[in-house]
């Protein structure tokens, strides 16, 4: 029989299983708590007698994320860390330290099927979903190497959340028990580029959580080029799922948009996203592109981007530029993974 894991159960599942060994509830709550606090191994489980720690052995592993590499910014407190999971994958987080406290940016799959063309994960094809276990690792490693307590999230990294979508459900039901790490959905981000059917399931499901959509562009023919995503759900359909999205939770949605030199970035552009984004619940978040190896993208000038909020400002859209943290870490999801891909680390 093949290990079950562990840490990607509920305390309820638990508690089921654990009665079917014969086990009192309130050993689930125990076995819950230590998985949460970050332990490896059921060893550590100290409160635990030998024979119960020998039958957890048997049948459960417990999932856990490694120190690979681990880079830290010069110019700010940002450290990128690339993770190894049991099966030797890797993904990248990066911690960010801001006045309100410290914020992970963690991954939801190893590479991404989405195919975005200025984007380093996108660049370097799927391995696999992660499961809720390992996108949880991710935040205790890191959380233990740091010595920090972590109070907000962004599932920012590497893989598209909407597309491991019942993991990262189960992740962000683990993340937030009042049992575990107890991180409020109000703390936590999720980005998407845009898997239409989910948004709509999502905002069903009234999580408190902050939807950031990765549009980056006004129209098709612009989004089409640089998403293939775009082929599937077009810029009309996205926008109403948002709009959705925003009417039934009433939170607003954060519009992810990378500017482009010369693509996306013209006034014309920003009136055009203006006159969309009209009617719904949203912030625009502008950043700079981040140069990825062989895509030949430029960042827009700082001119640019200051036009480009005045504009949209001008027509009632609020915006803002998003302040690049760890810029000498190659600090975006993706290209840490992916310069050792082609370095051929060993890890
Ligand atoms: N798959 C999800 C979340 C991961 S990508 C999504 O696409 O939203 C996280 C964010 O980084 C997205 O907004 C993505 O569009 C952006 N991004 C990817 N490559 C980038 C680059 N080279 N420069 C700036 N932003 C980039
Ligand atoms: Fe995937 Fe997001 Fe990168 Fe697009 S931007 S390839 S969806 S990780």
């Amino acid at each position: 029989m093949s290990l079950q894991d562990i840490k990607s159960m509920t305390l309820a599942q638990m508690k089921d299983v654990f009665s079917q060994m014969g086990q009192p509830g309130f050993r689930a709550l125990q076995v819950y708590r230590w998985l949460h606090r970050g332990v490896t191994s059921f060893d550590e489980m100290s409160d635990l007698s030998k024979p119960l720690r020998q039958a957890l052995l048997e049948r459960f592993y417990i999932a856990s994320a490694r120190v690979v590499r681990k880079q830290v910014s010069q110019l700010d407190e940002t450290a990128k860390y690339l993770l190894a999971l049991r099966d030797g994958e890797c993904v990248e987080c990066v911690l960010m330290k801001y006045h309100h406290g410290y914020s992970i940016c963690i991954s939801s799959q190893v590479g991404c099927k989405m195919g975005c063309t200025f984007c380093a994960t996108g660049k370097s094809g799927f391995s696999r979903n992660l499961t809720a276990s390992e996108i949880l690792s991710q935040v205790q490693t890191v959380q233990m190497e740091q010595g920090v307590r972590i109070s907000n999230i962004v599932l920012m990294g590497m893989g598209e959340p909407l597309d491991n979508y019942s993991n990262v459900l189960r992740f962000l039901e683990l993340v937030s028990s009042p049992e575990g790490l107890n991180i409020g959905m109000r703390h936590i981000s999720l980005s998407t580029c845009g898997i239409v059917d989910k948004i709509y399931d999502l905002a069903d499901r009234k999580l408190q959580l902050t939807l950031s959509v990765s549009l980056h562009a006004p129209n098709d023919e612009i989004r089409g080029r640089t998403m293939p995503i775009n082929k599937k759900w077009n810029v009309e359909q996205l926008l109403e799922a948002c709009h959705y999205y925003a009417k039934v939770t009433n939170r607003r949605i954060s519009f992810e948009y990378a500017m482009i030199s010369g693509i996306n970035d013209t006034d014309a552009c920003a009136y055009e996203l203006a006159s969309r984004l009209h009617g719904i619940l949203s912030h625009v978040n502008l950043i700079p592109v981040n140069d990825v190896t062989g895509n030949n993208y430029r960042r827009s000038s700082g001119d640019r981007l200051k036009r480009f909020v005045r504009i949209l400002e001008s027509k009632g859209i609020t915006a803002t530029v998003r302040r690049t943290l760890g810029s000498d870490i190659d600090a975006s999801c993706g290209q840490l993974r992916r310069r050792m891909q082609e370095e051929e680390v060993q890890v």
